[in-house]
């Protein structure tokens, strides 16, 4: 069988055929990309006859040829594709942080590939023909949202509360409660990133309670900055105390030059106490109590791109967009894009926005309850030997945003005779697109609330398929 071998036709030979520049064509790959996989392609066949070891056609043959395309193919599929890929959420955590937080409605994607597949006037003042500001665009939307005299837009939250400290507070106290000096997810500390930007910290009060009169006999001439965090993802329950905006907007207002920042997390625009939900207080409330700045995400309640929004005073943020590292942190127009359109659809009016965090936050619980019945049923006639009931349950937010809310929601249970839990979970996951469950007593539990009917529709194919 070995003498095979010779039969293999030679790469340049190969690389004549039009099988092979189809090939090209079709992925996409370099000629030169092409030839490697080629050759790593034969190579297998040929290691294969001299191991006695081959099943596949004659080398001198066209489907021999068309066998090594295959692997050749094969391999394309494992090098050449995306990282980032698609996942089906079905465990109904909203803002997710490990699945990319919230995710854009279509209009505001829409912005984003008209704007970023043709020249745009990111930095181009069209009515006067000379050059404009990058900050102009989000700017005028985030000040009739909030009503502040300025604002600007970084790249993150976390960059809005290291450019407001190195540029505000360098060399200077910021008097911050112990009961606010949190952790937000792996890697930021309050206290860190204050110690990175060159702003001395100057804790006050207790883990649980800190009263106005721990701010004013730490206020020095030293002080530059009174800054108050959300607690975003904890609540401290019990035996506790915190000073209001209003008593710090006071306090900060007795001294001249004293600027009172604060730092919301999630800022919201959209009032979901209405709903019935949470107490997140919407960002333009917050400022008309007189709060000198605030700083807030793009990407959690507001729904848009990953973005720092900061809104306030004029006097402030213009010493911001000054800055040095303004330039660092500043975002690209693909983000500004997403995020204009997200703000437009606010304005127009709470019933206008569209964006999936929103919707699937204020879902209702029959609406969730009429998919699960759906989904039940689809399952039910699979007839694949799974059993699957409706239960209530609940879902969270999540991202780190109104962390004591807990949403009504049904949630579908699956389980099956000869398949475990943790394998469908598993396997869910592996596959797809992926699809991420709950394990829960037992069974593995869907949440629907932040699933779409298409998507659905894969679960049920991937069950079947199982
Ligand atoms: C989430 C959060 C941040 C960080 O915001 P990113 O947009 O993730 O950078 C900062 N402060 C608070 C209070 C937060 O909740």
């Amino acid at each position: 069988m070995k003498h095979l071998v010779r039969h293999i036709p030679p790469i340049h030979e190969i690389q004549q055929t039009t099988k092979f520049h189809t090939f090209l064509r079709h992925h996409e790959i370099s000629t030169e990309i092409g030839t490697d996989l080629l050759k790593k392609a034969i190579s297998f066949c040929r290691i294969s006859i001299l191991n006695d070891e081959w099943k596949g056609p004659h080398p001198s043959s066209e489907a021999f040829l068309e066998e090594v395309l295959a692997r050749a193919e094969a391999m394309v599929h494992e090098s050449y594709f995306p990282s980032l890929r698609r996942i089906i959420n079905a465990t109904g955590t909203i803002l997710h942080t490990n699945l990319g937080r919230a995710r854009l409605g279509q209009e505001a994607i829409n912005h984003v590939i008209e704007v970023s597949c043709q020249f745009s006037n990111l930095e181009y003042d069209i009515d006067e023909g000379v050059r404009g500001s990058r900050h102009s665009h989000a700017e005028k939307f985030i000040c009739e949202l909030t009503g502040a005299e300025a604002a600007m837009v970084v790249n993150n939250n976390a960059a809005a509360v290291f450019l407001i400290l190195s540029a505000l507070a360098r060399q200077k106290e910021v008097i911050v409660s112990r009961g606010e000096l949190v952790e937000i997810g792996g890697s930021f500390r309050i206290s860190s990133i204050m110690e990175e930007s060159g702003a001395l910290l100057h804790e006050v009060g207790t883990t649980n309670k800190t009263h106005i009169r721990d701010y004013e006999e730490a206020m020095n001439e030293e002080t530059s900055m009174i800054m108050k965090v959300h607690q975003s993802n904890f609540i401290i329950k019990g035996f506790t105390a915190s000073v209001s905006t209003d008593e710090l907007v006071e306090l900060s207002q007795l001294h001249s030059g004293i600027l009172y920042y604060e730092d919301l997390g999630s800022g919201a625009f959209y009032d979901f106490t209405r709903a019935g939900i949470g107490n997140e207080p919407i960002v333009k409330e917050v400022l008309e109590r007189g709060v000198d700045l605030v700083s807030f995400s793009g990407d959690k309640l507001l729904g848009g791109p990953q973005a720092g929004i900061i809104a306030g005073k004029k006097r402030w943020i213009d010493q911001l967009k000054k800055h040095q590292l303004a330039r660092v942190l500043r975002v690209d127009k693909m983000t500004l894009a997403a995020l204009e359109m997200t703000l437009l659809q606010y304005i127009k009016g709470e019933e206008q926005v569209k964006n999936p965090t929103i919707e699937s936050i204020t879902r209702s619980k029959e609406a969730i309850l009429h998919q699960s019945r759906q989904f039940a049923e689809d399952i039910h006639s699979l007839q694949k030997g799974y059993r699957s009931e409706i239960l209530e349950g609940k879902s969270q937010i999540g991202g780190g945003t109104m962390p004591e809310v807990e949403l009504d929601t049904y949630t579908v249970s699956v389980i099956h005779d000869g398949i475990s839990p943790q394998e469908i979970h598993e396997k869910l996951r592996k596959g797809s697109p992926s699809i991420l469950t709950r394990i829960q007593d037992g069974v593995v539990l869907f949440d629907l609330r932040t699933v779409s009917t298409k998507e659905q529709m894969e679960i049920i194919q991937a069950l079947q398929t199982m």
